[in-house]
């Protein structure tokens, strides 16, 4: 298990003997990816970055069924902190914000601490203003400015105009411990850690290889009698199927979003309820900038309390599918844009669970 492995910090000390366009050409080819959900090469974001004046570490993890950040911030925090070194030489960073979601600021302290013993850099803590909008990149900006976090209009983006206006980048804690690790001999680009809850039998973070089997995945983590897998709250949801590869590339075939958080769901659960749960947290944590996202949301959720008391006319029911597409489409940012994802695939691969609900 890579991420767990303690660091003594020689990784940071082979960094520095390489130039900082050398370390992003190494970082480049080692082919890492972003793992915050975006999954934008490392290398070339830094490549078009640098130089910047501010990094920002993002560990603001709120999205359900996500803990493999939190997984670090108790395992491991060191090697978020040489990832950082390593990334401040590259970028040629004068200062860095470590964004820490507010539910996990007793970690504040000991990050401190290796800070003081480990870093030669500015490295700032900031607890996150508690909402899962925070966690969007432009969010952040807005949120370590004092400003109410709300999402900027892109462009420009933030390796152009970003913190108090000036170059910034901004990786996920997950990617900055790999930005250490690619300088191991033994480095594995495909290492990736899944969080795995829902009805396993080991609910945990594991670190395993992009493309694995969900069977490989579901006997390792004791799925007690799988009927379907939800990516989070944002990616959608699958049928069960033991020969699912798990990658970007082939959850993108069944029209769903690849996240590492892997839900089971098992057959005495209901679908469009565990859907209403999701509507609930998109109507909760958007930040009601725009009208599709805000109101479209809540009127949703309005639609899923109806069946608490009666079915749905065929009426409503084509109102919530006229929605699904309607709040992607005109919301700005990432949330409002995935917040119907999980919806549109549960109605495509359960829809006899919701015929069930209609007069
Ligand atoms: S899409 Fe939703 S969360 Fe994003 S900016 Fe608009 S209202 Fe806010």
């Amino acid at each position: 298990m890579q991420i767990k492995r303690k660091t003594n910090f020689e990784n940071f000390k082979k960094a520095k003997k390489i130039s900082p366009g050398g370390v992003i050409k190494k970082i480049e080819k080692s082919g890492l990816c972003g793992r915050g959900g975006a999954n934008f090469p490392t290398g070339l974001k830094w490549k078009m970055c640098k130089p910047s004046k501010y990094l920002i570490c993002n560990a603001d993890e709120s999205e359900p069924g996500k803990f493999k950040d939190k997984f670090i911030l108790e395992n491991n925090p060191e090697l978020a902190i040489e990832g950082i070194n390593i990334a401040m030489h590259a970028l040629k960073a004068q200062q860095c914000f470590f964004y820490l979601r507010e539910e996990y600021s007793k970690f504040k302290t000991a990050l401190e601490k290796i800070i003081k013993e480990k870093s030669e850099y500015d490295i700032q803590i900031v607890i996150g203003a508690g909402s899962y909008i925070c966690g969007e990149e432009t969010a952040i900006l807005n949120s370590i400015e004092g400003l109410r976090a709300e999402t900027r209009h892109k462009p420009p983006y933030p390796n152009e105009f970003g913190l108090f206006g000036e170059k910034t980048c901004i990786n996920n804690i997950e990617t900055l411990c790999r930005v250490s690790l690619v300088f191991e001999d033994d480095y594995e680009n495909e290492n990736i850690l899944f969080s795995i809850s829902g009805d396993v039998q080991n609910p945990g973070v594991y670190e395993e290889k992009q493309g694995i089997t969900l069977k490989y995945l579901s006997e390792k983590v004791g799925a007690i009698d799988p009927k379907a897998i939800f990516f989070c709250a944002s990616g959608g949801c699958l049928p069960f199927q033991k020969d699912l590869i798990l990658s970007c590339k082939e959850i993108a075939k069944t029209g769903n979003f690849f996240q590492t958080g892997i839900i089971f769901v098992n057959h005495d659960r209901n679908i469009p309820d565990i859907c209403r749960s999701i509507t609930q947290f998109f109507n909760d944590e958007n930040c009601g900038k725009c009208l599709p996202c805000r109101e479209g949301n809540f009127r949703l959720l309005q639609l899923f309390q109806v069946i608490l008391e009666r079915k749905w006319t065929k009426e409503e029911f084509q109102i919530i599918e006229d929605l699904i597409d309607f709040i992607p489409n005109g919301s700005q940012c990432g949330l409002g844009k995935s917040s119907t994802t999980t919806l549109k695939s549960a109605i495509k691969y359960f829809k006899n669970e919701f015929d069930k609900l209609i007069e």
